[in-house]
């Protein structure tokens, strides 16, 4: 499984870091410890990921994704821990390490496409019996 941590803020992967609990930040990494102490998983901390190398991570072995991050490799990934804020970020100046730690949390989520038409790309698509019909272009396949 890779497992990858996007993004540009130092104070987001010490998040994840206490998040998981037995890990640290080591440089570009988040380092992942057993109950005896030793090295069992690292997260890569990247400031930027694009959509075809996160696509050939999750068809390789599988993608974990921790950050901030865009709903298109979101949907690439099995499972996506989002970092939410308990309230709004401050307007106009970066975020300080400390109100990271302060303000943030991490949310699992899911994320997938929503089925669409392939005719017409509608989203108003529903499961027959045989197949999908779109109730936008009437279009039915299987
Ligand atoms: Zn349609």
């Amino acid at each position: 499984m890779n497992k990858i941590c996007l993004t540009r803020h130092a104070g987001v992967a010490e998040l994840v870091a206490r998040y998981l609990g037995r890990a640290d930040v080591r440089g570009q990494e988040i380092v992942l410890y057993d109950l005896n102490g030793e090295v069992h998983d690292t997260i890569a901390v990247v400031s930027h990921l694009d959509a075809d190398e996160a696509r050939r991570l999750a068809r390789k072995s599988g993608l974990v994704l921790y950050g901030v991050v865009p709903l298109h490799l979101a949907a690439l990934a099995q499972l996506v821990f989002a970092v939410e804020w308990d309230c709004a970020p401050p307007r106009g100046r970066e975020m300080s390490a400390e109100w990271v730690r302060r303000h943030g949390r991490l949310v699992p989520y899911v994320v997938r496409p929503a089925a669409t038409c392939d005719v017409c790309g509608s989203v108003d698509v529903e499961s027959v019996a045989e197949g999908v019909q779109c109730r936008a272009c009437g279009a039915y396949y299987d």
